[in-house]
């Protein structure tokens, strides 16, 4: 099924890489990392896997994350007959690639009980995956361990003191968006994940918060005070989810029914009427995606300007050679003026002017 997270940007950021590519520059846009912070069985995983779309990550009820996974994703090209390959390769598998990914989650485990132990040992030694396919933006993702208070099993005395180092290694990043992940049937005042986003991103520029477990919140009460930013106001706002329970991962239950069931949810309960914008994982998604676009907007600018001088070296090359690189030098401008008249595009759409970008 197709990834949520960035399908609506995918178009725009290929389209650009295609044009920096044919003036001989890659790699040009490096988006933001995307990390997840909160207590432990708060929903992260849940949440992270939800906005990919596929079932890999190790879920539960108990400590399952406990070394932090950088999911890389990487977009391939369809192949000409129109068939798809998804797969995961591991770093510390190279050249292995799996296209089972209920293997992958397995792999996951295996890897993490070779460097944490099997009894609940947390380590900061990273795991690192790559997706590729077709339908994902290129961004990295990472899981990280959960906030946790009482050491369990194998766990040192300090171990609430070395999670939340980790997890500061992360977010502090300025780079990095942050997921901030609170349950619902939680006090907000408490929250962990809000607690550190706080310290790591004080003006809240780049922090989305994250409630979770709408479905099982004590009778009587609802989540609209929490997700109209009331009881914690939040620069970005908030989005509400509801995610598989333990229940739904344990009889299988795949993420595009939980994600018919989410919006089911939703749609049956007044309460949350009105709030469409701040409900729903594909919402997320969507926020997640404004912002990555305008990070796109803000950095364009500078590629223009790459390109520019690109064209002048261009210039002075064909200067010197004659006639030779003419045709290299007229396609050069061309791409300018076309890049030109896209970043444009891009930035009133960005700005919200216009729904649809066409560029040709
Ligand atoms: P993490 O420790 O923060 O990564 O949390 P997980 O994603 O592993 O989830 C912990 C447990 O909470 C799992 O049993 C999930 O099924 C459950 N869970 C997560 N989100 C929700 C939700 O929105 N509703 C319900 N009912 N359960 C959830
Ligand atoms: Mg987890």
């Amino acid at each position: 099924s197709p990834a949520p997270l960035g399908s609506s940007v995918i178009s725009l950021v290929n389209r650009l890489q295609d044009i920096f590519s044919r003036v001989g520059i890659q790699n040009t846009i490096e988006l933001p990392q995307v990390a997840v912070v909160g207590s432990q069985s708060s929903g992260k995983s849940s949440v992270l896997e939800a906005l990919v779309g596929r079932d890999f990550l190790p879920r539960g009820n108990d400590i399952c994350t406990r070394r932090p996974l950088v999911l890389q994703l990487v977009q391939t090209k369809r192949h000409p007959d129109g068939t798809e390959e998804e797969f995961g390769e591991f770093l510390h598998l190279p050249g292995r690639r799996f296209h089972d990914f209920s293997q992958i989650r397995r792999e996951i485990q295996a890897e993490t009980d070779k460097e944490a132990g099997d009894n609940k040992g947390v380590s900061d030694k990273q795991i690192r995956l790559k997706i590729f396919s077709p339908n994902v933006l290129d961004i990295t993702l990472v899981d990280l361990p959960g906030i946790t208070k009482v050491p369990v099993g194998d766990q040192p005395s300090d171990i609430e003191a070395r999670i939340r180092t980790m997890i500061m290694s992360y977010i502090k990043v300025p780079s990095c968006l942050i997921l901030a992940v609170t349950p619902a049937n939680l006090d907000l005042a408490n929250s962990d994940a809000l607690q550190m986003a706080g310290i790591a991103d004080p003006d809240g520029n780049r922090t989305i918060g994250v409630i979770t477990k709408l479905d099982i919140m004590d009778r009587g009460t609802d989540a609209r005070n929490l997700l109209l930013g009331k009881v914690v106001p939040l620069r970005l706002g908030y989005v509400g989810v509801v995610n598989r329970c333990q229940e739904d991962i344990l009889l299988n239950r795949s993420i595009k029914d939980a994600l018919v069931a989410e919006e089911k949810f939703f749609r049956s309960r007044p309460v949350y009427s009105g709030l469409a914008d701040s409900c729903g994982i594909p919402q997320l998604a969507k926020k997640l995606n404004q912002i990555l676009a305008q990070h796109i907007k803000t950095v364009l600018p500078g590629l223009r300007a790459r390109i520019s001088t690109s064209l002048v070296a261009l210039a002075k090359e064909h200067a010197s050679y004659g006639d030779l690189t003419e045709s290299k030098a007229g396609q050069g401008a061309l791409l300018l003026n076309i890049l030109s008249k896209y970043c444009d595009a891009f930035s009133s759409m960005v700005d919200g002017k216009n729904e649809e970008m066409s560029t040709s």
